[in-house]
Protein backbone atom coordinates (compact mmCIF):
# COMPACT_ATOMS: atom_id res chain seq x y z
CA UNK A 1 0.00 0.00 0.00
CA UNK A 2 1.39 3.77 -0.73
CA UNK A 3 2.67 5.48 2.49
CA UNK A 4 1.56 8.78 2.52
CA UNK A 5 4.13 11.81 1.83
CA UNK A 6 5.92 12.45 5.41
CA UNK A 7 5.52 16.61 4.31
CA UNK A 8 7.12 17.03 8.15
CA UNK A 9 10.06 15.09 7.97
CA UNK A 10 12.43 17.22 5.50
CA UNK A 11 14.63 15.41 3.46
CA UNK A 12 18.06 15.63 3.97
CA UNK A 13 20.48 16.97 1.71
CA UNK A 14 21.66 14.41 -1.36
CA UNK A 15 24.62 12.70 0.39
CA UNK A 16 23.96 13.32 4.05
CA UNK A 17 23.32 9.85 5.03
CA UNK A 18 26.53 10.13 6.69
CA UNK A 19 24.82 12.11 9.19
CA UNK A 20 26.41 10.98 12.43
CA UNK A 21 24.86 9.06 15.36
CA UNK A 22 21.73 7.24 14.75
CA UNK A 23 18.80 7.65 17.14
CA UNK A 24 18.04 5.80 20.02
CA UNK A 25 15.79 2.90 20.88
CA UNK A 26 13.88 2.18 24.19
CA UNK A 27 11.95 -0.88 24.67
CA UNK A 28 9.78 -0.78 28.01
CA UNK A 29 8.39 -3.75 30.23
CA UNK A 30 6.73 -5.08 26.14
CA UNK A 31 5.51 -8.35 26.53
CA UNK A 32 3.29 -9.95 23.98
CA UNK A 33 1.46 -13.28 23.54
CA UNK A 34 0.46 -15.41 20.33
CA UNK A 35 -3.05 -17.00 21.41
CA UNK A 36 -1.96 -17.50 25.52
CA UNK A 37 1.55 -18.33 24.86
CA UNK A 38 4.39 -15.74 25.99
CA UNK A 39 6.53 -14.72 23.43
CA UNK A 40 7.77 -11.60 25.14
CA UNK A 41 7.86 -11.40 28.51
CA UNK A 42 8.64 -8.27 30.36
CA UNK A 43 11.46 -7.23 27.95
CA UNK A 44 13.39 -4.08 28.72
CA UNK A 45 16.48 -2.79 26.08
CA UNK A 46 17.83 0.57 25.53
CA UNK A 47 19.65 0.83 22.37
CA UNK A 48 21.73 4.19 22.70
CA UNK A 49 22.17 6.66 19.08
CA UNK A 50 24.49 4.69 17.50
CA UNK A 51 25.07 1.49 19.15
CA UNK A 52 25.62 -1.68 17.24
CA UNK A 53 23.17 -4.45 18.73
CA UNK A 54 23.62 -7.60 17.96
CA UNK A 55 20.67 -10.32 19.36
CA UNK A 56 21.35 -13.79 19.87
CA UNK A 57 19.24 -16.58 21.03
CA UNK A 58 17.76 -20.07 19.87
CA UNK A 59 15.07 -20.64 17.04
CA UNK A 60 11.40 -19.66 18.73
CA UNK A 61 13.15 -17.15 21.39
CA UNK A 62 10.92 -14.28 20.23
CA UNK A 63 14.04 -11.98 18.42
CA UNK A 64 12.09 -11.23 15.13
CA UNK A 65 8.82 -10.74 17.37
CA UNK A 66 11.04 -8.15 18.98
CA UNK A 67 13.00 -6.39 16.20
CA UNK A 68 9.61 -6.31 14.98
CA UNK A 69 7.90 -4.04 17.80
CA UNK A 70 10.53 -1.06 16.83
CA UNK A 71 9.11 -0.81 13.56
CA UNK A 72 5.17 -1.55 14.66
CA UNK A 73 5.05 -4.19 12.48
CA UNK A 74 4.28 -6.34 15.82
CA UNK A 75 2.10 -4.89 17.88
CA UNK A 76 2.53 -5.38 21.66
CA UNK A 77 -0.13 -6.02 24.41
CA UNK A 78 2.16 -4.26 27.11
CA UNK A 79 4.57 -2.15 27.31
CA UNK A 80 6.02 1.15 25.49
CA UNK A 81 8.37 0.97 22.11
CA UNK A 82 10.16 4.39 21.41
CA UNK A 83 12.50 5.70 18.66
CA UNK A 84 14.39 8.46 19.12
CA UNK A 85 11.85 9.76 21.75
CA UNK A 86 8.61 9.48 19.35
CA UNK A 87 6.11 6.35 20.80
CA UNK A 88 5.71 3.40 18.10
CA UNK A 89 2.40 3.06 17.32
CA UNK A 90 1.11 6.10 20.38
CA UNK A 91 1.09 9.67 20.47
CA UNK A 92 1.75 11.73 24.26
CA UNK A 93 -0.64 14.17 24.82
CA UNK A 94 0.47 15.14 28.90
CA UNK A 95 0.45 11.88 30.64
CA UNK A 96 -1.99 9.93 28.40
CA UNK A 97 -1.12 7.86 25.21
CA UNK A 98 -3.35 7.68 22.23
CA UNK A 99 -3.33 5.52 19.33
CA UNK A 100 -2.02 6.53 16.26
CA UNK A 101 -3.65 6.04 13.27
CA UNK A 102 -2.93 3.31 10.59
CA UNK A 103 -1.23 5.96 8.15
CA UNK A 104 0.68 7.91 11.04
CA UNK A 105 2.22 4.34 12.12
CA UNK A 106 3.18 3.96 8.81
CA UNK A 107 4.94 7.13 8.65
CA UNK A 108 6.21 6.67 12.07
CA UNK A 109 7.58 3.17 10.25
CA UNK A 110 9.52 4.89 7.79
CA UNK A 111 12.27 6.27 10.50
CA UNK A 112 13.05 2.80 10.94
CA UNK A 113 14.74 0.34 8.55
CA UNK A 114 14.31 -3.17 8.24
CA UNK A 115 16.06 -5.79 6.25
CA UNK A 116 15.00 -9.26 5.67
CA UNK A 117 16.64 -12.86 5.20
CA UNK A 118 15.10 -13.83 2.04
CA UNK A 119 15.60 -9.78 1.11
CA UNK A 120 12.09 -8.64 -0.61
CA UNK A 121 12.99 -6.82 -3.74
CA UNK A 122 10.40 -6.06 -5.93
CA UNK A 123 11.43 -8.82 -8.80
CA UNK A 124 10.14 -6.72 -11.79
CA UNK A 125 12.12 -3.81 -10.52
CA UNK A 126 15.87 -2.98 -11.52
CA UNK A 127 18.44 -2.22 -8.32
CA UNK A 128 18.25 1.23 -9.60
CA UNK A 129 14.71 1.17 -9.08
CA UNK A 130 14.32 -1.13 -6.40
CA UNK A 131 16.00 1.65 -4.41
CA UNK A 132 14.97 4.58 -5.76
CA UNK A 133 11.09 3.74 -5.33
CA UNK A 134 10.15 4.30 -2.06
CA UNK A 135 12.25 8.10 -1.41
CA UNK A 136 9.94 9.35 -4.34
CA UNK A 137 6.59 7.71 -2.66
CA UNK A 138 7.43 8.83 1.05
CA UNK A 139 9.65 11.30 1.19
CA UNK A 140 8.56 13.47 -1.45
CA UNK A 141 12.15 13.54 -3.88
CA UNK A 142 11.99 14.00 -7.37
CA UNK A 143 12.32 10.92 -8.98
CA UNK A 144 16.15 12.54 -10.62
CA UNK A 145 16.68 12.60 -6.91
CA UNK A 146 15.91 9.40 -6.08
CA UNK A 147 18.22 7.63 -9.03
CA UNK A 148 21.04 9.76 -7.94
CA UNK A 149 20.52 9.21 -4.21
CA UNK A 150 19.86 5.45 -5.32
CA UNK A 151 22.76 5.49 -7.62
CA UNK A 152 25.50 6.89 -4.72
CA UNK A 153 23.79 3.89 -2.28
CA UNK A 154 24.29 1.23 -4.74
CA UNK A 155 27.65 2.79 -5.02
CA UNK A 156 28.17 2.45 -1.11
CA UNK A 157 27.20 -1.17 -1.38
CA UNK A 158 29.42 -1.63 -3.97
CA UNK A 159 27.14 -2.44 -6.58
CA UNK A 160 27.36 0.66 -9.10
CA UNK A 161 28.07 -1.29 -12.13
CA UNK A 162 24.67 -3.22 -11.65
CA UNK A 163 21.99 -0.56 -11.56
CA UNK A 164 20.34 -2.18 -14.17
CA UNK A 165 20.41 -5.46 -12.82
CA UNK A 166 16.78 -7.05 -12.01
CA UNK A 167 17.26 -9.14 -8.85
CA UNK A 168 16.68 -12.23 -10.57
CA UNK A 169 19.98 -11.66 -12.37
CA UNK A 170 21.87 -11.09 -9.14
CA UNK A 171 23.33 -13.26 -6.27
CA UNK A 172 21.82 -13.63 -3.12
CA UNK A 173 24.92 -11.71 -1.12
CA UNK A 174 24.12 -8.91 -4.32
CA UNK A 175 19.92 -8.62 -3.20
CA UNK A 176 20.82 -8.12 -0.16
CA UNK A 177 23.19 -5.76 -0.60
CA UNK A 178 20.54 -3.82 -3.12
CA UNK A 179 17.90 -4.59 0.01
CA UNK A 180 20.68 -2.40 2.50
CA UNK A 181 20.59 0.04 -0.08
CA UNK A 182 16.82 0.44 -0.28
CA UNK A 183 16.89 1.32 3.30
CA UNK A 184 18.96 3.39 3.73
CA UNK A 185 17.50 5.78 0.43
CA UNK A 186 14.83 6.07 3.14
CA UNK A 187 17.37 8.09 5.62
CA UNK A 188 15.88 5.68 8.54
CA UNK A 189 16.88 6.63 12.02
CA UNK A 190 17.31 2.88 13.46
CA UNK A 191 18.11 -0.23 10.83
CA UNK A 192 16.89 -3.16 12.26
CA UNK A 193 18.78 -6.72 10.25
CA UNK A 194 16.98 -10.24 10.83
CA UNK A 195 19.51 -12.80 10.04
CA UNK A 196 20.48 -10.62 7.00
CA UNK A 197 23.44 -13.73 6.10
CA UNK A 198 21.20 -16.74 7.05
CA UNK A 199 19.65 -16.93 3.48
CA UNK A 200 23.05 -17.02 1.65
CA UNK A 201 25.83 -19.62 0.63
CA UNK A 202 28.42 -19.52 2.93
CA UNK A 203 30.86 -17.43 0.19
CA UNK A 204 28.45 -15.04 -0.18
CA UNK A 205 28.20 -13.97 3.69
CA UNK A 206 31.43 -11.80 4.13
CA UNK A 207 30.49 -8.79 1.48
CA UNK A 208 27.03 -8.44 3.08
CA UNK A 209 28.91 -8.36 6.53
CA UNK A 210 31.37 -6.10 5.12
CA UNK A 211 28.50 -3.94 4.19
CA UNK A 212 27.23 -4.06 7.81
CA UNK A 213 30.54 -3.15 9.60
CA UNK A 214 30.82 0.03 7.27
CA UNK A 215 27.15 1.27 8.60
CA UNK A 216 28.83 0.59 12.00
CA UNK A 217 31.88 2.63 11.59
CA UNK A 218 29.29 5.47 9.98
CA UNK A 219 27.63 5.88 13.29
CA UNK A 220 23.75 4.27 12.54
CA UNK A 221 22.02 2.84 15.22
CA UNK A 222 21.74 -1.09 13.77
CA UNK A 223 19.82 -3.90 15.74
CA UNK A 224 20.93 -7.21 14.39
CA UNK A 225 19.58 -10.51 14.69
CA UNK A 226 22.32 -12.96 14.10
CA UNK A 227 23.85 -16.46 14.36
CA UNK A 228 27.00 -15.04 12.86
CA UNK A 229 28.99 -15.24 16.45
CA UNK A 230 32.60 -14.21 15.11
CA UNK A 231 31.11 -10.64 13.54
CA UNK A 232 28.95 -10.05 16.55
CA UNK A 233 32.00 -10.34 18.36
CA UNK A 234 33.91 -8.19 15.52
CA UNK A 235 31.19 -4.98 15.19
CA UNK A 236 28.73 -5.24 18.34
CA UNK A 237 29.06 -2.55 21.05
CA UNK A 238 26.74 -5.25 23.36
CA UNK A 239 25.33 -8.89 22.78
CA UNK A 240 21.69 -9.49 23.58
CA UNK A 241 21.02 -13.61 24.27
CA UNK A 242 17.30 -14.13 24.34
CA UNK A 243 15.42 -17.48 25.26
CA UNK A 244 12.08 -18.30 25.76
CA UNK A 245 11.30 -14.71 25.19
CA UNK A 246 12.97 -13.17 27.65
CA UNK A 247 16.54 -11.61 27.70
CA UNK A 248 18.81 -13.58 29.38
CA UNK A 249 21.89 -12.14 29.20
CA UNK A 250 23.43 -8.76 27.86
CA UNK A 251 26.61 -7.32 27.90
CA UNK A 252 29.79 -6.23 25.49
CA UNK A 253 30.78 -9.26 23.52
CA UNK A 254 33.72 -10.44 25.11
CA UNK A 255 31.50 -10.86 28.35
CA UNK A 256 28.58 -12.38 26.81
CA UNK A 257 30.45 -14.68 24.22
CA UNK A 258 33.66 -15.24 25.96
CA UNK A 259 32.48 -15.81 29.63
CA UNK A 260 28.95 -15.85 29.82
CA UNK A 261 27.31 -15.77 33.27
CA UNK A 262 24.01 -17.40 32.27
CA UNK A 263 24.18 -21.68 31.78
CA UNK A 264 21.69 -20.83 28.86
CA UNK A 265 24.03 -18.74 26.93
CA UNK A 266 26.76 -21.02 27.86
CA UNK A 267 24.45 -23.95 26.54
CA UNK A 268 23.87 -22.08 23.09
CA UNK A 269 27.02 -20.91 22.83
CA UNK A 270 28.31 -24.61 22.92
CA UNK A 271 26.11 -25.23 20.02
CA UNK A 272 26.88 -22.46 17.22
CA UNK A 273 30.49 -22.13 17.88
P1 LIG B 1 12.85 -16.20 16.57
O1 LIG B 1 12.96 -15.08 15.61
O2 LIG B 1 13.74 -16.05 17.78
O3 LIG B 1 13.07 -17.54 15.92
P2 LIG B 1 10.06 -15.49 16.64
O4 LIG B 1 9.98 -14.14 17.19
O5 LIG B 1 9.91 -15.65 15.16
O6 LIG B 1 11.38 -16.22 17.16
O7 LIG B 1 8.94 -16.39 17.29
C1 LIG B 1 8.79 -16.52 18.69
C2 LIG B 1 7.60 -17.40 18.98
O8 LIG B 1 6.41 -16.78 18.53
C3 LIG B 1 7.65 -18.76 18.29
O9 LIG B 1 7.15 -19.71 19.19
C4 LIG B 1 6.73 -18.59 17.12
O10 LIG B 1 6.16 -19.82 16.76
C5 LIG B 1 5.70 -17.62 17.65
N1 LIG B 1 5.12 -16.77 16.61
C6 LIG B 1 5.80 -15.86 15.87
N2 LIG B 1 4.97 -15.23 15.01
C7 LIG B 1 3.74 -15.75 15.23
C8 LIG B 1 2.44 -15.52 14.65
N3 LIG B 1 2.26 -14.60 13.71
N4 LIG B 1 1.41 -16.25 15.12
C9 LIG B 1 1.59 -17.17 16.10
N5 LIG B 1 2.77 -17.44 16.68
C10 LIG B 1 3.84 -16.75 16.25
MG1 LIG C 1 13.48 -15.04 13.59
Amino acid sequence: APVPPAAAVPFPARGSWQRGPGAEVRIEGVCKQYSGHPVLQDIDLHVRPGEVLAILGPSGSGKSTLLRTINALEKVDRGLVSVDGEFIGYRRCGDTLYELKEKDILRRRIEVGMVFQNFNLFPHLTALDNVAEAPVAVRGLTRAQARAQARELLARVGLGDREAAYPRQLSGGQQQRVAIARALALNPKVLLFDEPTSALDPELVGEVLDVIKELARSGSTLVIVTHEIGFAREVADRVVFMDAGRIVESGPPAQVLNAPTQARTREFLAKVL
